[in-house]
């Protein structure tokens, strides 16, 4: 008998500690990634997303910049929602390194106690986040899809794919603060910005110095990642397997020189050699949003539709009527590509003839 209520004495002191952990951390952040000398896209959908969850917390939503040479985008972080911006602005954090930038972010985080932290996943925003979800003991989902708050238990619901992308699962955060998640760029929308926003900004600074850090920025080389901007393409011509080899695959590139498009890819083209992983749409490669995406010979596997399926108008070529992609598609075309997409490719030139004659 003493034993049980000694273990039920036990969870009430364990509540109660929980408890109050919980209450010292009010607040929403968003880290703020630089890309050469403006904020990464993907950390403004994320002040959009932000000020949702912070309104429904009732708290302010920060902005965290770490950098060199700020003093240009602290404005803009407040007319994307931010209410606060919080700047370490310093050479030493020039480019992107672990051991500063993860030093300053945790220092700032111990001071203020935030208890949701938002990064973008990209190469950086992944590898600082894994670096102070780690140092902070704090949970961490990463390439989170939809986000939302229990405001009674101020829990952040961080939902992602999981297991090869067959289900949503919501991971939560119960027992460690902040709690963290990094998101995939374009699945969020920014807030249309306003420059007559105010907001505060306040500076801070770590004692670090360059012989601290182990990592020595040697040279910056811009590779193919950079030059194939899938994620900003307004549209897309995305080739599979249907198209048989690297000859096929050939169809997608003509109709994409004919639309002004970007080449995109399922994971089977890329896997077979035909294209880059750079190209490749879906669960392993890039989301994308374009305003029109044409899916040729792609089957719509759920690891290549939770990638595209939020395009502006979906146009697929496939030969199975039944296969998924059908479900995704505004326009669907059930037929042989290699007679569909060359007539198609006839028909936009000869517009485009018309056209200029015309004019
Ligand atoms: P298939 O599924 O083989 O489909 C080919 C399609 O072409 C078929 O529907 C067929 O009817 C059609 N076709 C054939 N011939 C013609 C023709 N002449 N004309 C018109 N249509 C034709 N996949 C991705 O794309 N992106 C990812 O990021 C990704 N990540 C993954 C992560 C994990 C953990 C796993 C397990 C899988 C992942 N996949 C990913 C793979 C995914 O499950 C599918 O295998 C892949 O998307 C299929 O590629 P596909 O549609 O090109 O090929």
């Amino acid at each position: 008998m003493e034993a049980v209520e000694e273990r039920r004495r036990q969870r009430e002191l364990e509540k109660q500690r929980l408890q109050e952990l919980i209450d010292q951390y009010r607040g929403v952040w968003v880290y703020i990634e630089k890309k050469d000398d403006d904020i990464h896209p993907v950390s403004l959908e994320l002040l959009g997303a932000g000020r949702k969850l912070a309104a429904k917390l009732e708290v302010e939503l920060c902005g965290v910049l770490i950098g060199n040479d700020l003093e240009n985008l602290t404005q803009k972080v407040i007319s994307y929602g931010a209410d606060t911006v919080y700047t370490f602005n310093d050479p030493i954090y020039d480019f992107y390194r672990t051991e500063p930038y993860m030093k300053a972010f945790i220092y700032l985080s111990d001071k203020y106690k935030p208890e949701i932290c938002l990064f973008g996943s990209t190469t950086n925003g992944k590898d600082l986040a894994s670096a102070v979800a780690t140092d902070l003991k704090a949970g961490l989902t990463a390439d989170t899809t939809v986000l939302d708050v229990n405001v009674e238990e101020r829990l952040l619901e961080a939902s992602r794919p999981a297991f090869g992308g067959n289900i949503m699962a919501t991971i939560l955060c119960k027992t460690a603060r902040p709690q963290m998640a990094t998101v995939r760029p374009k699945v969020m929308k920014a807030l249309e910005p306003d420059p007559t926003r105010t907001g505060k900004v306040i500076a801070e600074s770590i004692d670090i110095t360059e012989d601290e850090i182990k990592t020595k920025v040697v040279k910056i080389v811009k590779d193919l990642e950079k030059k194939v901007n899938l994620e900003e393409a307004d549209i897309i011509v995305a080739g599979g397997k249907g198209l048989g080899d690297a000859k096929g695959f050939e169809l997608v590139h003509q109709l994409a020189d004919v639309l002004g498009a970007t080449v995109g890819a399922s994971r089977d083209a890329v896997e077979a050699g035909w294209i880059e992983h750079a190209y490749q749409v879906g669960q392993t490669g890039v989301t994308v949003t374009p305003k029109i995406y044409v899916a040729i010979g792609i089957s719509g596997a759920v690891q290549h539709t939770v990638g595209m399926q939020n395009s502006g108008t979906i146009i697929a070529i496939n030969k199975d009527p039944d296969a998924p992609i059908f479900n995704f598609a505004s326009h669907g075309i059930v037929g042989d590509a290699f007679e569909i997409v060359p007539k198609l490719i006839e028909e936009l030139k000869s517009k485009v003839h018309m056209e200029v004659q015309h004019v």
